[in-house]
């Protein structure tokens, strides 16, 4: 009898104390769930549509569009290709868009030769936009992405000359077959809502980039649809940059 009593003492307490462990565990679910899906839907409604390799003819063609959905982009340009197209340049800017550098030459031997020369390409580009808009723009983007060729000292010696670094987290693949279809650009730019926010979106605005306009606006709506916030890059957002070595 009494091994009966205790037994059902012991059962009872067990159930007591998985009673109790469930609705502290519901409980403090609930009390983080609330602030966590506050601060996710703040954070994930904000993307960065940036352009490489501009500007070209088919920039106008870019900045039509935008236009049209009035929504503002990013345009890293290459200082070279300036010259010939001042009068786009002076469109994006007067527009409201954001410029950032690209290098002078896009020239991959040249530009990562050295630290130095990375640097004077920039400086070089900079002052082409400087001629064209009174402002100097010091956000950069890598060509092909800072993965593997930005370190610590590489990035300390980027900020002594004020730079800020921004690389992207989705991208479309006009950037290594600019004859992918409209369609299949469209899907690889909105796969990635799931993945890491806020969106930075590469795509390209050189003159052989015409699928990539054609995808845009269908790109633009389908993130308005989701109440995504257009934002420009400035010097004030944080930088975007594949994990580097500490030393
Ligand atoms: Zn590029």
């Amino acid at each position: 009898m009494k091994i009966k009593k205790r037994y059902i003492f012991t059962h009872r307490a067990w159930v007591g104390f998985l009673l109790i462990t469930c609705l502290i565990f519901t409980c403090s679910n609930k009390v983080k769930a609330d602030p966590i899906d506050i601060t996710i839907e703040e954070n994930e409604k904000i993307i960065y549509l940036t352009f490489d390799d501009g500007p070209s003819v088919l920039t106008n063609k870019t900045l039509d569009i935008l236009k049209e959905q009035n929504v503002k982009a990013t345009f890293f340009l290459i200082g070279n290709q300036i010259a010939d197209q001042k009068d786009v340049v002076k469109r994006i800017y007067d527009e409201g868009h954001a410029i950032g550098l690209h290098t002078f030459t896009h020239n991959y031997k040249r530009i990562y030769s050295s630290k130095e020369n990375f640097i004077s390409e920039m400086l070089k580009c900079q002052s082409e936009i400087y001629n064209i808009t009174g402002i100097k723009p010091n956000i950069i983007r890598f060509p092909w992405g800072s993965h593997k060729k930005l370190n610590q000292n590489f990035l300390n010696l980027l900020h002594e000359n004020n730079f800020r670094v921004y690389d992207w987290n989705a991208s479309m693949s006009d950037g290594i077959n600019c004859k992918t279809s409209a369609n299949k650009l469209y899907m690889e730019a909105t796969k990635t809502t799931i993945t890491e926010q806020p969106i930075i979106l590469l795509m390209h605005c050189d003159y052989m980039h015409k699928n990539t306009c054609k995808a845009l606006p269908r790109v633009i709506e389908y993130y308005k649809k989701k109440g995504y916030e257009f934002k420009v890059i400035t010097e004030g957002t944080p930088e975007h940059f594949y994990p580097i070595k500490v030393k």
